[in-house]
């Protein structure tokens, strides 16, 4: 029995269905622990239909707030009180802080790969971004990146609807004052991307290109001329932890310090939500450790951890 648990402990969970992988309560369990936090992280199987209800539960029961994955996150992001900038722009809420009832909507998605890249000693600030993508998360990224000061984000996807509904987003923030200059093309313009990439500071897939089982092997960029020494290439992709992009990137001149796994955006993301959570750092190093340590038990949690 958790000796931690008394008459004033707070609860928080991440509602999504399915829920059972979720990797998030040993995450935030983990980081309430080191800090002594009196408050406890569980998974509630919840469907879209359930979101509504479940806010009212969150309210009632004064939980601290929680986390919300597929297929929740558009309907979460209509029934908050307030939103943060970045879930405004892209209408997902993947994190949900309760003040007194009040709820406060946020997206960490982006948040979590600008953390990460800073964590590698790589800023996105006046940087050229080349995003492949435009689905949730990499409409998330998008937004993060132009919020935080990226110069331009040129954004290349298969689909034109996806690419519209970015540009829509990209319109919104212009009206709104951000500066970041954003375009949009169909990854058919394939000399495009191979000069755009060429002229580009950092590329980030942020497509489901390169995942195990089905899209292992796979990556958008096919032409080697489009990697160079200074590019960073950041793959949200985290299983499995090199994916094709991240070799041939370091196969075709780019440098190894500068490849960059999605394993990083699965923990800063909840670092920036146990932040907003608790007002304090979540020990990542540690939960590193922590789970490097369970992985090699045979108990995987990390690549669980995902609030998609
Ligand atoms: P999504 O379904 O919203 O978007 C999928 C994107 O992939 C779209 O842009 C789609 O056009 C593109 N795509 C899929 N198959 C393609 C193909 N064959 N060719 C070209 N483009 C293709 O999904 P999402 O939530 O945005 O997730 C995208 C990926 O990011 C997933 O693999 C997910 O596991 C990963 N992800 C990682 C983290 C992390 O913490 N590392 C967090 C969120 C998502």
């Amino acid at each position: 029995m958790d000796t931690r648990i008394s008459g004033k402990t707070r609860l928080l969970g991440v509602f999504g269905t399915p829920i059972k992988h979720s990797g998030s309560p040993v995450m935030y369990n983990f980081s309430f622990n080191y800090y002594g936090i009196d408050c406890v992280y569980l998974a509630f199987d919840c469907g879209e239909s359930q979101m509504k209800d479940s806010l009212t539960a969150m309210r009632r029961l004064n939980m601290r707030g929680g986390n919300v994955t597929m297929p929740c996150k558009q309907e979460a992001a209509r029934n908050m009180d307030k939103l943060s900038p970045a879930a405004k722009f892209v209408g997902a809420v993947n994190t949900i802080v309760n003040d007194g009832g009040i709820l406060t909507g946020h997206n960490t998605d982006g948040t979590g790969v600008v953390l990460d890249l800073k964590d590698h000693g790589k800023t996105i600030q006046n940087k050229k971004i080349v995003l492949l993508g435009a689905g949730g998360a990499a409409t998330a990224i998008m937004v993060q990146c132009a919020l935080d000061g990226a110069k331009s984000v040129t954004v290349f996807n298969r689909g034109a609807a996806a690419l519209e509904k970015a540009e829509k987003i990209g319109e919104k923030m212009k009206k709104e004052g951000v500066s970041c200059s954003l375009d949009y093309h169909l990854l058919s313009a394939e000399e495009l991307l191979t000069e755009s990439v060429r002229q580009g500071d950092i590329l980030i897939n942020a497509t489901s290109v390169g995942m195990a089982p089905m899209n292992e092997g796979q990556s958008l960029v096919t032409d080697m001329r489009a990697f160079h020494e200074d590019l960073v290439v950041y793959d949200v992709i985290y299983n499995p932890e090199i994916t094709k992009l991240m070799k041939d990137a370091a196969e075709n001149g780019c440098r190894k310090e500068n490849i960059i796994g999605g394993k990083g955006m699965l923990l800063w993301q909840g670092a920036c939500a146990f932040q907003l959570f608790s007002g304090l750092e979540m020990p990542v190093h540690e939960l590193k450790e922590f789970l490097e340590k369970r992985e090699k038990e045979g108990i995987p949690v990390l690549r669980d951890i995902v609030h998609e």
